[in-house]
This record gives structure tokens, sequence and C-alpha cells, in this order.
């Protein structure tokens, strides 16, 4: 049997760890060099509790993108998002705040699948400039949307931020093919118009 395809992409300001992130996961390592230019798509098989065995596109993002449509195009193909910001720079909490309202504008609300993700949580705390429970509460006030802090660095909550990335897009997928085909009931929408929580995955 085809193993089934889920496109999760990385966003957030240059230097929050995208790419760290992204490497721990692929490769499971780790290297402590910076280049701010690589975008790139990684087709990753996984097999995850819950989910079985699939193949998973990560599109680690730079940023550089020279055309909004461009962006706007990844957004709508994605299946579901983490955006990164780092525990030590209060702009880059800023700006994943934005990138949230950008989503926002270009996905659907039944759509929208995403993990704030605090990294770096590994620096001491007097590096320290975004709180737990501040990025707790952000994520709180974005609809559809959950919070991990992690490190890349010590391999901290990585695994079960690509695995909470992989259940939401799979969900994503289940419940815009049941909507196309509403004769089985299954896809109803609740009354305060959220998807029906599927079993196995739990909430982080
Ligand atoms: P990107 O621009 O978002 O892709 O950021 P990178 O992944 O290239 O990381 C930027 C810098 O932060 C690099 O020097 C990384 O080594 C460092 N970095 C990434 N993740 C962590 C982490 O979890 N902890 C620490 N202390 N440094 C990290
Ligand atoms: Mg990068």
């Amino acid at each position: 049997m085809m193993r089934p395809e889920y496109k999760v992409t990385l966003l957030g300001a240059g230097g929050v760890g995208k790419s760290a992130i992204t490497l721990r996961i692929v490769s499971g390592t780790f290297t402590p060099t910076y280049n701010p230019t690589i975008e790139d798509y990684y087709r990753h098989e996984a097999s995850i509790s819950n989910v079985g065995p699939c193949v998973v596109e990560i599109l680690d993002t730079a940023g550089t993108e020279q055309f909004a449509s461009m962006r706007q195009l990844y957004i709508s193909n994605s299946q579901s998002f983490a955006i990164i910001y780092s525990i030590d720079s209060q702009e880059s909490f800023e700006e994943a705040k934005q990138i949230y309202t950008d989503i926002v504008e270009i996905k659907p609300a039944n759509e929208l699948a995403i993990v704030l993700v605090g990294n770096k949580c590994d620096m001491s705390n007097d590096k320290r400039e975004v709180s737990t429970s501040e990025g707790a509460q952000a994520a709180k006030n974005m609809s559809n949307c959950h919070f991990i802090e992690t490190s890349a660095k010590e391999n901290t909550n990585v695994t079960q931020l690509f695995e909470k990335l992989v259940c939401l897009a799979r969900d994503n997928v289940q419940s815009s093919s049941r909507s196309k085909h509403p004769s089985n009931g299954k896809g109803k929408k609740k009354k305060d118009g959220s998807r029906p929580r599927k079993s196995g995955c739990t909430i982080l």
C-alpha cells in the first residue's frame, strides 16, 4: 500500500531554529553553524503512533521568497504549520504572532492546524525574553493552535513537535476528504464550528 503523504511547513523569523529543528527531525543531528539562506523541502519517511507509516514533506522556509504569491502558495498547500520563535527574542515572538495572521488570511478556519513553538528552551533564564506562560497564552489567543517549547540543541520535545504536526496534518486531510463525501455523516462540524477531535493525538 502507498504510504500517505503529509505536508508540514516551518515558519518563523530568521535565526529562531527552523533549520536546526528540521535537521533534528530528518537526521537526528545539530550543528551550531548558521546558514540563513537555506530553504528546502525534505521528504522524510516516518512511522508515527496512531498515524502509522507515512511520508512527511517538510518545508524549511528561509523567508527569502521574492514573491508573496510563492508564500501564499506554500501556505495554502501545507496541511499543518509550526510557527517558531526563539525564547530569547521578544522580536521573534512578535513576528510569530504576525505570521499567524498571515496564515489566517490564506487558510480557511476549518483547516487551521498550527503549533506555536518556543525554541531554544535550553537557554538560561537570564537570556529568556518570552516566558512559557506568555507563549501558552499567545497560542490560546489563536484558534486551533497548540503550544510547545523545544530545544533543537538538546533534542527536547522535537519528536513530540514533529508527531503533533503530522497528527494535525492527518486530521486535516481526513476532515477535508470527509467534507467532500458528507453522506457518511462523520464530517459534520460541531455546533461551535470546530472539527470533531480525532482519537489518539494528545493535545500538547
Ligand atoms: P533558522 O534561520 O530559523 O533556520 O535558524 P537556524 O536553525 O539556522 O538556527 C540559528 C542559530 O540558532 C544557529 O546558530 C543554531 O545553532 C542556533 N540554534 C538553533 N536551535 C537552537 C536551540 O534549540 N538552542 C540553542 N541554544 N541554539 C539553537
Ligand atoms: Mg534556516
